[in-house]
């Protein structure tokens, strides 16, 4: 729960079992309380009392009734009840932080953040200064930088497992959406079976954002009416490339650009257009975004003169025409009325 109210300098006591205080205590802290605490009924004295303005009975301290009635007399006196299914009251909140830049990440995320004891986050959760938008909570960087290797996911979950157990609210930010190769499916598994509440707040996917940033919109009336998202992460099987080739409409590939050669040779081999007008979005919502556009035959070549490097995303579909880039390149090339060019950047 998140304190809205001013408690600049107000002096409160919070009362419970040791286990159960800190995430409380952080919570009163950060809404500037001067915060002490009574970890038993017996440590709630008049003496412990004086002055205090709010006292705040934490879970199983909610029934300790002398403890209470010392409160009372001195100040107000506010109860928390803990969740039913944690004992400590920690938690788990994965949370998607969008392709890039802080206005990509949700209410819901900004409001979790708020409310984090621990924040887990890694390199493609870019919402800018963590420690402001969760003020007062551990950060933990997992991610992979250059020149460091990234924490190991079963690492991750342990930590994440590990504080929640000790009654921590850890926040898990995640890039773009974190059920979309982003190992968040087993990260909601280890929380569960570790015992502990787990919600997940979704984020705004690469595969849908970046293509919409590059002026691509995965679907079209008229021109696709389906898209799939692959793993470029490994080379397409044949009969993967064959699908896709078939299935037509927009094809994106996250986690590809070391294997675009591979992946548009299989899918002209499997009996895609050469022609059929393809994309890389390089560094979506940054101000260093680049579309790169060609046909699924030119686009490797032209990624590469360019170095073109990840993150980006690779779009493959009629729907590319649409993009602004692909615009400019269509009128230079009526323009200047010769054949058409290989491809555009811009
Ligand atoms: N869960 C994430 C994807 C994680 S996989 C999501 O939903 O977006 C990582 C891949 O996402 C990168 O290799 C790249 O293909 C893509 N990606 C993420 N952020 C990007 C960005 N800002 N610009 C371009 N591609 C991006």
């Amino acid at each position: 729960m998140l304190i809205d109210t001013d408690l600049t300098d107000v002096p409160v006591l919070v009362v419970g079992p040791s286990g159960a205080l800190p995430p409380v205590v952080r919570r009163y802290s950060r809404a500037g309380a001067v915060v002490t605490t009574a970890a038993s009924s017996d440590a709630v004295t008049p003496q412990a009392c004086a002055g205090v303005r709010l006292g705040v009975l934490v879970g199983p301290a909610v029934t300790w009734s002398a403890a209470r009635e010392v409160l009372a007399a001195t100040c107000v006196v506010v109860s928390e009840t803990l969740g039913a299914e944690s004992p400590s009251g920690g938690r788990v909140v994965l949370v998607g932080a969008g392709p890039g830049g802080l206005e990509l990440l949700t209410l819901a995320g900004v409001r979790a953040l708020a409310e984090a004891d621990v924040v887990l986050t890694d390199r493609l959760a870019e919402v800018g200064d963590v420690a402001a938008l969760a003020p007062g909570a551990e950060v933990i960087d997992v991610g992979k930088r250059p020149g460091h290797h990234a924490v190991p996911q079963a690492e991750i979950e342990r930590i994440m497992v590990e504080r929640a157990q000790a009654g921590l609210v850890v926040v898990r930010l995640k890039g773009g959406d974190p059920y979309v190769f982003g190992r968040g499916g087993e990260e909601v598994l280890a929380a569960v079976e570790a015992g502990l509440p787990v919600t997940v707040v979704p984020g705004v996917t690469s595969a849908v954002g970046v293509p919409g940033a590059a002026g691509i919109p995965v679907t079209h009336r008229g021109v696709s009416h389906v898209f799939t998202v692959v793993s470029g992460h490994v080379p397409l099987e044949p009969h993967q490339a064959a699908s896709l080739a078939t299935l037509g409409g927009t094809v994106v590939f996250l986690m590809g650009m070391h294997n675009l050669v591979p992946i548009t040779t299989a899918l002209v081999r499997a009996g895609l257009a050469p022609d059929t007008p393809a994309a890389v979005v390089e560094r979506g919502f940054t101000p260093d975004q680049r579309s790169i556009v060609g046909t699924v035959d030119t686009l490797a070549d032209l990624a590469s003169r360019e170095r073109a490097a990840s993150p980006a995303v690779i779009v493959v579909g009629d729907v590319v025409r649409q993009s602004d880039v692909w615009a400019r390149r269509a009128g230079a090339e009526r323009r200047a009325g010769v054949s058409p060019a290989m491809g555009a950047v811009g």
